[in-house]
């Protein structure tokens, strides 16, 4: 339940500015240095990829580290501020708002790898590139970021994003400006049925399906003629976030704002050309919370249930996992919930589980919460701390808890402050203690809209 209406923060001017300068934002408080003092040594480091958590830790280790080989491997030129994707696919955000140039942020010292890597042994401490020369490593950090694999929905392909009423944020910083459009012509088309879905699997900002759902409810609204839209939003299991208050919050928000809820089911494939949508039943009993018009259809030869939609939009999220050539490599999970598909390492020393001179970081670990740019604040001083102790044969000093953040965006206008850890705890850990995370207020929609990116550059630049 919804503890309280849209609750306006009236924050003065030195609350405000301590907000700006803070850098801090939701996610990106102050963990404290865990360690200080430069260590020398002439081991050879790999980085692979340079995103939030790559550049962050090319940044700390190039500072903490006096002669050593650094690799950062990165093939892209660009760095795209991926939190940004959901306001550009809302119609807040221009697109050129989230780039700039990596370059930006490869720190002095560091060897700046523009190719991809193709694969790891982690046996030989070997890393191949594209152009088949090989990387030999004394230590890893994994930071390849994830994997969408559209290819699992029969049909679908991210090149789809923006035609056929087909968006999805998650595909690029292109495929959100052509949701954003898809949206749009949705909305000029003046009716019709809007879907909206959810993965099987855990993904990065697991807020940005909601989110989307949530500024699209505010479009239609805004239309004066919301009755005319029907807005539907079916999920694979029967969370639709995995923090339970906040959980509780969004189905009841989306009951009394008249989305349709079906659990249980998960979006199998896709006819473009058609319009619709299918969904196979992934659970042992299904929650209805209204009737709508999805055909219940044939049971397939599999012997599963499965509906077809219509849509006039529908928004996909895709399957998504450690991009493949990790997969496919020693360091891969090989037992428990992330097995085959994450990377294998301890949730709060960020050390691989089975070669203690790999450390993983960000959306590529095997983890029950985290993908977002928040944990990876709180997780790149915990890598430092620990990787340099690992360096000396020291016992590892430093753990992660788990640290993630939200900004929920409820409407456009309007947000909640989300911050827990492993335990759940939503009062954990406030950035900000004025904003309560219960609440929805406009502040929070500030941070979201004008200071998270600021703070996001300050931890690839590793001063956060
Ligand atoms: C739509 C959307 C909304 C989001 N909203 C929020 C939010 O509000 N708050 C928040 O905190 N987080 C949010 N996030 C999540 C956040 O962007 C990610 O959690 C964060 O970027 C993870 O950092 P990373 O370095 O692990 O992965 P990435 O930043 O994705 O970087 C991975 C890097 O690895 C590189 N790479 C991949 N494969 C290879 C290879 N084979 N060889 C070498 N390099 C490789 C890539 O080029 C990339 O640069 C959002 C994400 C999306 C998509």
């Amino acid at each position: 339940m919804s503890r309280s209406p849209l609750a306006p923060v009236r924050l003065d001017r030195r609350q405000l500015l301590k907000l700006g300068l803070g850098a801090g934002a939701a996610g990106l408080l102050p963990l404290g240095s865990l360690q200080a003092g430069t260590l020398s040594t002439n081991a050879r480091i790999v980085i692979l990829g340079g995103g939030a958590a790559g550049m962050a830790m090319a940044n700390r280790l190039s500072r903490r580290l006096a002669g050593a080989s650094i690799s950062l491997v990165e093939p892209r030129e660009i760095h795209h501020y991926q939190p940004g994707w959901t306001l550009v696919a809302s119609g807040v955000w221009l697109p050129d708002k989230t780039m700039r140039p990596n370059a930006n942020f490869v720190p002095a010292g560091v060897t700046w790898v523009r190719q991809p890597a193709l694969g790891i042994d982690a046996e030989q401490r070997r890393v191949s590139l594209a152009d088949a020369s090989v990387l030999e490593y004394d230590y890893l950090v994994v930071a390849t970021g994830l994997q969408l694999n559209y290819h699992l929905i029969d049909g679908m392909s991210p090149d789809l994003v923006g035609t056929h009423g087909i968006g999805s944020v998650y595909a690029s910083l292109e495929g959100a400006t052509r949701t954003r459009d898809a949206i749009d012509a949705w909305i000029a088309k003046g009716s019709g049925k809007g879907i909206f879905t959810a993965a099987p699997t855990p993904v990065k900002c697991a807020g940005a399906p909601l989110k989307m759902t949530f500024t699209t409810l505010s479009r239609l609204e805004d239309t004066g003629h919301r009755d005319d839209f029907e807005v539907d939003f079916l999920a694979p299991g029967s969370a639709l976030f995995s923090q339970p208050w906040v959980n509780d919050f969004v189905k009841q928000r989306f009951d009394d704002q008249g989305v349709n809820r079906r659990h249980h089911y998960r979006l199998s494939a896709i006819d473009p050309g058609a319009r619709q949508a299918e969904f196979t039943f992934v659970g042992p009993d299904s929650e209805f919370t209204s009737h709508h018009e999805l055909r219940e259809a044939e049971f397939s030869q599999e012997g599963e249930r499965r509906v077809i939609a219509d849509y006039d939009f529908i928004h996909v999220v895709p399957p998504m996992s450690a991009p493949d050539f990790i997969r496919e490599s020693d360091l891969i999970a090989r037992e428990g919930p992330f097995r085959g598909e994450w990377l294998d390492v301890d949730i709060h020393t960020m050390q691989h589980n089975r070669y203690p001179e790999v450390f993983g970081i960000g959306d590529v670990i095997g983890a029950p919460i985290n993908k977002t740019a928040a944990s990876v604040k709180a997780q790149a001083p915990v890598v430092e701390a620990n990787l340099l102790a690992q360096m000396q044969d020291q016992p590892l000093p430093a753990r992660h808890n788990g640290y993630t953040s939200c900004p929920m965006i409820t409407g456009i206008g309007k947000a909640m402050l989300v911050e827990f850890g492993y335990d759940n705890n939503l009062d954990f850990l406030p950035s900000f203690p004025f904003i309560d995370p219960r609440d929805e207020s406009w502040a929070a929609w500030v941070m979201k809209d004008r200071m998270l990116q600021p703070a996001y550059y300050a931890v690839l630049e590793g001063q956060a």
